[in-house]
């Protein structure tokens, strides 16, 4: 014995909250415990598989991997044991004390206390281990590490501490047992837990067993046989035959590989052979987890070997912007000791990389491009989670460029909704005759988009614009320069081009209009030095005074302030200022001496906050502002 004496240590107070939410808000849903606690014991014994391959010892004299399910009326508990890889004392204190998931914290955070939403949320962190307390008042788990001779017994009533204590152990594995609450007696019934068992977790690989029963005439009753029986089809899901496999059997798997509560989206299962041979089992999530944002998160891609697991979340099986995804992928070729390192180097999974990119963006067409109504919405749902992650891709992967750009959605001005429905070739075949670009506008917010200035014209001679308000929109968009030939162009960027939209009657009378503001610009751009790089007449107003723009190849002011609020260095330039010809105060302006210093001043700063700018000087703009309505009074 090695002779620590029994401890009673407290959880991270995460747990606690998890639990107790957990508790109340999935009791609904409380037969799921089992499916958590089996889907654990298959990862530990996977776990256990892949260490024995550097170190065969691990597997003693017991080499045939396999769970338990047991339970005891008399007792009233319910009892799940494997021979997986087990745990040592400090991995005990640490996995059932503590939870690891980076974001923990911030996620609870988030919690509102509302228990349905709450709910939800909880479904998609995980429960895992804990959701056993949904049935018991008790649990008792007593487990010893592969290739170690202590063991601990682990015990907790889930109400803030947990007891830890050494123990002898026959043998390596962990055996949870249950003591189930007053009324939760339905479980301690053979019928109910295969019920569930081939319900939730017939996509096991391992064999699950249960006691034989058999009927006493006697007693008249189903008598406990000392035989097992194994209760699931124990093959994996991903290589058996498609066609033999229920939707829901499909779903069951993405919660175990996933820890998601929710059914997913959609899946794509294929065997490829070729010059790499593998197998793909991959799914789009219906909801995005609370760390989707954590670029650092590693994929959520199981790698296995010929049935045997490798690896969690292999990161260089997806590429970054497809982290979202999750399942699993079997290679037939990798060799069995592969390592991170290793993967990093190797071709077989470069090309397995590839394949499933092109898989997963098949499978997202193939939703995006549907006639059906379901699969519409389903693109709409899959858009509202994780287009912003997409998006990603049309900076990373210059290969799949195109084919990315086709599954982008924006908001637009051909609806005026916020909501991002509308694609570039649905913006293409709505162009006007001639019109050879694709303008769009971005803005921090979709109302400041919407009521740009500079969409005027747009809206007067109805062309379309898209309106882009996502953070990560800029970005994406200087790897954009153009789709299907036309040039996507910012309508707050350099000189207006409307090219054949304006027509040769308009051309000529920009023209002399130009001609009979030179005087007024002039002295405008004396008076606006400091603040304005030029100024210049502008026919893309109809309604505003004057509006600004940022020169062609310097950052929008948009983007400029993105990177400021996030702290990073952007260049100060100087906007340029356009005015309105049209419009009645430039009008007046021309004519005015006594204040033109003043009014210049205040069409610069009107035009610097319609565009959602802020002021060097807003006192001075206020000031300025009151003189005139003064005036205006006496
Ligand atoms: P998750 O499975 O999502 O990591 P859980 O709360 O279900 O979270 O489990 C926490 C950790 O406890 C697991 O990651 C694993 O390391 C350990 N664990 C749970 N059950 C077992 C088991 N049967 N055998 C070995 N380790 C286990």
């Amino acid at each position: 014995m090695a002779g620590h004496e029994k401890q009673t240590l407290g959880f991270q107070a995460e747990v606690s909250q998890l639990l107790q939410l957990m508790i109340h808000s999935l009791y609904s849903n409380k037969e799921i415990f089992l499916r958590e606690l089996i889907s654990n014991a298959s990862d530990a014994a996977d776990k256990l598989r892949f260490e024995a391959l550097d170190n065969p010892a691990l597997l003693e004299s017991d080499p045939d991997l396999q769970i338990k399910v047991t339970f005891d009326k008399e007792a009233r508990t319910i009892t799940v044991s494997d021979n997986g890889i087990g745990m040592s004392r400090d991995e005990a204190i640490s996995h059932l004390g503590t939870i690891a998931k980076s974001g923990t914290k911030e996620f609870f955070g988030k919690l509102s206390g509302d228990q349905q939403k709450d709910a939800a949320l909880i479904g998609q962190f995980g429960v895992g281990f804990y959701s056993g307390f949904i049935v018991a008042d008790k649990i008792s788990v007593e487990t010893r590490r592969a290739g170690d001779s202590a063991a601990v017994r682990w015990e907790s009533a889930g109400a803030g501490d947990f007891s830890i204590e050494d123990i002898d152990k026959a043998s390596r594995g962990t055996d949870i047992t249950l003591h189930l609450r007053e009324g939760e007696d339905e479980f301690l019934s053979a019928w109910k837990l295969k019920s569930i068992i081939r319900t939730y977790s017939d996509h096991i690989s391992l064999p699950i067993l249960m006691h034989k029963e058999e009927w006493d005439e006697d007693k008249k009753e189903q008598v406990i046989k000392d035989e097992f029986e194994t209760v699931n089809q124990a093959s994996a899901l991903w290589a058996r035959n498609k066609n033999d496999i229920t939707e829901q059997q499909y779903d069951e798997f993405y919660k175990h590989v996933s820890h998601d509560f929710q059914a997913p989206l959609i899946h794509t299962h294929n065997r490829v052979e070729g010059r790499s041979e593998y197998t793909q089992l991959l799914y789009i999530p219906s909801r995005a987890p609370f760390d989707l944002w954590d670029r650092n998160k590693r994929g959520g891609i199981k790698l296995y070997v010929k049935r045997v697991f490798i690896m969690d979340d292999a990161e260089q099986l997806m590429p970054v912007y497809l982290r979202f995804v999750k399942g699993v992928i079997d290679s037939a070729d990798l060799p069995l000791n592969v390592s991170r390192e290793i993967l990093q180097e190797s071709r077989d999974i470069k090309v397995i990389r590839e394949g499933s990119t092109k898989r997963v963006l098949g499978m997202l067409e193939e939703l995006a491009n549907a006639d059906e109504a379901e699969k519409k919405e389903k693109y709409q749902l899959f858009w509202k989670e994780f287009g912003q992650v997409l998006k990603e891709g049309v900076g990373e992967d210059a290969v799949n460029k195109d084919r990315i750009a086709k599954l982008i959605r924006f908001a637009s001005t051909h609806n005026d909704s916020d909501s991002q429905t509308v694609s570039l070739a649905d913006y293409v075949a709505r162009a006007k005759e001639g019109q050879n670009r694709i303008y769009y506008v971005t803005a921090e917010s979709f109302a400041a988009a919407k009521n740009s200035p500079h969409l005027e014209i747009f809206r007067k001679k109805g062309v379309e614009v898209l309106l882009l308000t996502d953070r990560i929109d800029e970005w994406m968009l200087s790897f954009l320069s153009d789709f299907e030939g036309k040039e996507l162009t910012s309508v707050a960027k350099g000189n207006l081009d409307l090219g054949a939209l304006e027509d040769e009657a308009e051309k000529q009378q920009h023209e002399q209009t130009q001609t009979d503001y030179v005087e007024l610009v002039g002295k405008m751009k004396t008076a606006l030095a400091d603040k304005a790089k030029d100024v210049r007449v502008t026919f893309r107003l109809t309604d505003s005074p004057a509006c600004l723009v940022a020169d062609e190849h310097e950052l929008s002011g948009n983007l400029a302030r993105m990177l400021k609020a996030a702290g990073q260095a952007a260049p100060d330039a100087k906007p340029i200022l356009e005015i309105n010809p049209d419009h009645p105060l430039v009008q007046r302006l021309k004519y005015e001496t006594a204040k033109f210093d003043d009014w210049a001043h205040i069409l610069f700063d009107q035009a610097m906050l319609a565009e959602g700018g802020n002021l060097t000087d807003p006192s001075a703009y206020v000031k300025r502002m009151n003189e005139m309505l003064l005036n205006m009074a006496a």
